[in-house]
């Protein structure tokens, strides 16, 4: 009841103010929500937002007060979202292109920026073709129901993505998961699907909570030995791993090996929105005609396009960038573990610093805000029971000095809290 009042309060009850639907159902529909509200609450899993006053970056001016804030839990690897020359490209195709095309792709949604950035992407991969979607959660959604039928199988990463889960979900093929990162038990279940018109190995290149990377090399093995397709999804990858930032197909030398890659506009390539499939021509040639999230949504807004194509650019003219984050990643990595914790994953910029109880990773975050640091604490149902981290991720336009101010906030506020 407070709730409603807290409303009333806030609009004054005027002209403009929102209306509450009346009726019995609607006041059941209201009772039932306040009450899971409730339960999330009780649960200990609410999600609350900071709100941001200023530009994505490696320093950040929270609303009402704290100012110069350094904010490792962005997944702006590059730092290209606030990067002068990819805001420059957003606002020039918001000039030449405008807000947005009222249309989906197949009616009158194509600009010839959106071919340029499909074939700029799978240039980028060396790839036949790619197609883009709104995010690259529509481009999970849309493709495992375009592709498998119900002669088909589906082998799953447990950790997958929750897009990746619910992707497959939408479709009928036959579904199989198998223990994350487990070998022994992938090739169990393709032997099982041997039965089965076509089969594919679905996984993150690399897992965003444990910041630990695929086996590929070993999963494209067992397809190839078990005649499997091998689908990614590399939106913690596409940018910056692998010699050239490629992504984890080439860190491990399959790239010739990986028949499908999803990944995102929306981390390291300039951070806005947008998410793409990329692979083999007839593959893009079928999502255009079956896949309903690019059938049934709007297309990418101009300075979208902007922004991603022109991340892409630079990535393209040189890899010092992606150098530069690794090194940050490094040095992170080495002062934490020689300060005394440990750091799940090896080599990625997400560092989880586990530490077991989920409290103590919240009071930790909360702690290191009040020292300048914007981290957040994961706890069950996030992470599994008992394996509660805060998660700091490293980015190409942290400063030593940004990394070092962090390294000291948790080697402090981890002794307080009996951490370490
Ligand atoms: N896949 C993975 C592994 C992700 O981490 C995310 C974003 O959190 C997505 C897919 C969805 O990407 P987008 O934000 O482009 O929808």
């Amino acid at each position: 009841m407070w709730r409603v009042a807290a409303v009333r309060a806030r609009w004054g009850g005027g002209a403009g103010a929102p209306r509450a639907a009346s009726g019995a159902a609607a006041a059941q529909l209201r009772r039932w929500l306040e009450s899971e509200l409730e339960g999330i609450r009780g649960a200990g899993t609410w999600k609350s937002e900071r709100i941001i006053a200023s530009r994505q970056g490696p320093h950040l001016r929270l609303a009402g007060g704290g100012a110069g804030i350094i904010n490792f839990c962005a997944n702006n690897y590059l730092g290209l979202s606030s990067h002068p020359e990819v805001i420059r490209a957003a606002v020039e195709a918001l000039e030449k292109f405008g807000a947005g095309l009222s249309s989906v792709r197949f009616i009158c949604g194509t600009q010839s920026i959106h071919k340029d950035l499909e074939e700029k992407i799978a240039r980028f991969h060396q790839r036949e073709d790619a197609i883009l979607y709104a995010s690259c959660f529509d481009a999970n959604a849309g493709i495992f129901e375009a592709l498998l039928t119900p002669e088909d199988a589906v082998l799953s990463d447990e950790l997958n993505h929750a897009s990746i889960i619910d992707g497959i979900r939408l479709c009928k093929a036959n579904k199989y998961r198998y223990k994350h990162m487990d070998m022994q038990d992938l090739e169990a279940k393709l032997k099982e699907a041997q039965k089965y018109r076509l089969r594919l190995v679905a996984t993150d290149g690399a897992f965003s909570m444990d910041g630990d990377i695929a086996p590929l090399r070993e999963i494209c093995q067992l397809a190839q030995k078990y005649n499997a397709l091998v689908f990614i999804d590399e939106c913690h990858a596409t940018g910056f791993l692998g010699p050239s930032g490629r992504g984890t197909d080439e860190l491990l030398g399959v790239m010739d090996k990986v028949t499908i890659i999803n990944s995102t506009l929306g981390k390291a390539l300039g951070g806005a929105a947008g998410g793409y499939t990329t692979g083999p021509k007839p593959l893009i040639d079928l999502l255009r005609q079956r896949s309903r999230p690019y059938l049934f949504s709007n297309s990418l807004p101009p300075a979208v396009v902007g922004c991603a194509s022109k991340a892409l650019d630079l990535l393209m003219e040189s890899n010092a960038i992606a150098q530069s984050m690794a090194a940050k990643t490094q040095r992170f990595r080495s002062k934490m573990a020689a300060a005394g914790f440990t750091i799940s994953g090896k080599d990625h910029p997400i560092c989880p610093v586990m530490l077991g109880d989920a409290r103590l990773a919240s009071v930790m975050a909360e702690d290191m805000l009040n020292r300048g640091i914007y981290v957040i604490g994961f706890s069950y149902p996030v992470v599994p029971k008992g394996k509660a981290r805060i998660r700091v991720q490293i980015s190409a336009v942290h400063s030593d000095e940004d990394i070092d101010r962090c390294v000291e906030a948790f080697t402090e506020v981890g002794r307080k809290h009996g951490a370490l």
